[in-house]
């Protein structure tokens, strides 16, 4: 075949089918995959990839890419794990619709909840839309290197519709017949779907409950119904915290499934550490009955990272204030005296955290609080560091390494954990998909935007626990089943050339880093990956070995009825 673009040649096709890799060659024209087999190509560009995997560019659901993506237009950090599709907006927080020079209102919820900085917002966001409609019009026209996909966020069709009161009401009808309005105008222009946080972890900058969580059942109810018979619409949740097995939790569950067979829209959420098992059995009653629902699971456990150069959830301990408040290199030569050490050890011993957001963290528990100190586990705990040491307080071998790294040093907790049996089983569940990175969010909290890379060197290469075309379906094929994503996640011919070429021989995530690369300075974690060769989106190599080619081939993938 002549008028190819561009030749991979020689690697095994791992297709996203689940299906066994095979050596072959594979031809791109016109930002599709055009030929699969023994190609000579005739003039195009041959990219040699012996040794390598070819597989389809990974599908990421769960991320938080909204205010990013308008100052980084490659898709960092998802972009370097092989991540070429995202879905944005999860969770309620989309930054659309919005009223003019109201967007503080919106942007207050992703500035505590997600951990975005709110001046960052401000400088790097050119918030000119107010519609949903409009603002797909700016999102379709901003440079983009990855593709993206978004939903409607609840908070923020709350608070377009009912301003101050979405904070402090239950919405009156006339809310109601408006927020449905503009969901609908949303959905009309293409949005995936409808999202919306019910948890009680996700709180405002001023510290309240998100908009969305002031929303009774029969709203939401509601919003999700007028969704019906929507092609490929979703309907995304960050759930209230009630466990099965009691009247309130059971009731709330119930409901839930309800709505997803009366509604018929496709229900999905966070399917994450030691409930994860039970959930994805309750998601196999909800089919049975007729419901469409899929879990997001996670390769790893949510973790929190803390650091001196970030945060640590005792920041605002007693005498943790005001040492915080110095220049680093002053709160490193004070660690090293014994009074002070004493002082902050006291302060976090007697501790009073109050309400916990997001991925802010958990009181420290130091036989399950790590020195993370390398990619993947295992890790060691501090407690056990300190029993070696022969330290009095885990907190000393915390500001022994602070001091040793030059303030670097990095700790972990998870928030969410199963074992990797558990994980496993949860992940190959034909109704889950392994996606929940919440990149772009929590940027100085969480490292998760690596699950993808962490997927391929800790269970398939490493624990062997999974086979590596098992792995590739969970983030490529099954995402695309379940979010609607049609003619992606496969190499077939016919299908977008969103590709990655990897050497599973070594690829991993690297560390992360704590970058000032926002606009304004402001911090986040940058974490790299080793052994991605390249990832293709539309055709074009966007990166190579990691680096930018300059080519912005992303685009806004608009739901089609
Ligand atoms: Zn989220």
């Amino acid at each position: 075949m002549s008028g190819l673009d561009l030749v991979i040649r020689g690697g095994t096709v791992v297709d996203g089918t689940g299906a066994e890799g095979y050596i072959a060659d594979v031809g791109i024209a016109g930002g599709k995959i055009a030929e699969i087999g023994k190609i000579s190509p005739n003039g195009a560009r041959v990219i040699e990839a012996e040794g390598h995997i070819v597989t389809p560019g990974f599908i990421d659901g769960h991320t938080h890419m909204d205010a990013q993506m308008h100052w980084d237009h490659l898709g960092t950090n998802s972009v370097w794990h092989g991540v070429s599709t995202v879905v944005m907006g999860n969770c309620g927080f989309s930054i659309a619709p919005m009223r003019k020079g109201k967007q503080a209102l919106v942007a207050r919820s992703l500035e505590r909840a997600e951990d975005i900085s709110g001046a960052a917002m401000a400088a790097g966001i050119d918030f000119s839309w107010e519609s949903y409609d409009q603002y797909l019009d700016v999102v379709d026209k901003l440079p983009k290197g990855i593709n993206h996909a978004a939903y409607v966020g609840h908070s923020a069709l709350r608070t377009f519709v009912m301003g101050e009161r979405a904070f402090e009401e239950e919405a009156s009808e006339d809310d109601l017949a408006a927020m449905t309005a503009e969901l609908t105008r949303g959905l009309d222009a293409g949005a995936m779907g409808f999202s919306t946080s019910r948890s009680l972890a996700h709180l405002t900058s001023d510290d309240r409950p998100v908009a969305s969580r002031l929303a009774s059942r029969g709203e939401v109810a509601a919003l999700v119904g007028s969704m019906k018979g929507r092609k490929g619409a979703v309907f995304e949740l960050a759930h209230e915290i009630l466990l099965p097995g009691n009247l309130e939790g059971d009731a709330y569950w119930n409901w839930l499934a309800d709505l997803a067979v009366s509604s018929g829209v496709a229900t999905t959420y966070g399917v994450l550490g030691r409930f994860a098992v039970s959930q994805i059995e309750y998601i196999d009653k909800v089919t049975a009955a007729g419901g469409r629902m899929f879990g997001q699971t996670h390769s790893r456990g949510v973790s929190s990272l803390f650091s001196f150069r970030t945060a640590f959830l005792f920041d605002k301990q007693g005498a943790w204030q005001a040492f915080r408040q110095q220049p680093l290199e002053v709160q490193k030569a004070q660690l090293a005296d014994p009074a002070v050490r004493g002082v902050l050890i006291d302060a976090v011993d007697n501790a009073n955290y109050g309400t916990i957001s997001g991925a802010e963290g958990k009181p420290p528990q130091w036989d399950e609080f790590y020195y993370f100190d390398k990619p993947m586990p295992p890790y060691r705990s501090l407690a056990e560091l300190a029993a070696e040491r022969g330290k009095a307080h885990p907190l000393e071998v915390l500001f022994d390494l602070a001091i040793e790294t030059d303030m670097s040093a990095l700790f972990m907790q998870y928030l969410t954990r199963a074992s990797d049996e558990e994980t496993v089983r949860v992940m190959r569940h034909p109704s889950s998909v392994m996606t929940f990175s919440d990149s772009g969010a929590h940027v100085s909290q969480i490292a998760d935007s690596s699950i993808q890379t962490h997927l391929l060197a800790y269970f398939v290469r490493e624990k062997q626990l999974l086979s590596l075309p098992e792995a590739i379906h969970l983030m490529t094929g099954r995402a695309a089943d379940h979010w609607g994503f049609a003619g992606r996640g496969r190499l077939e011919e016919g299908y977008a050339a969103d590709v990655n070429i990897i050497d599973p021989a070594t690829v991993g995530p690297r560390m992360p880093e704590v970058a000032y690369d926002l606009p304004t300075g402001a911090r986040r974690f940058s974490q790299r990956a080793d052994g991605i060769m390249a990832t293709l989106v539309g055709g074009e190599v966007l990166t190579e070995n990691g680096v930018h080619t300059g080519a912005l081939p992303g685009q806004l993938l608009r739901r089609q009825d």
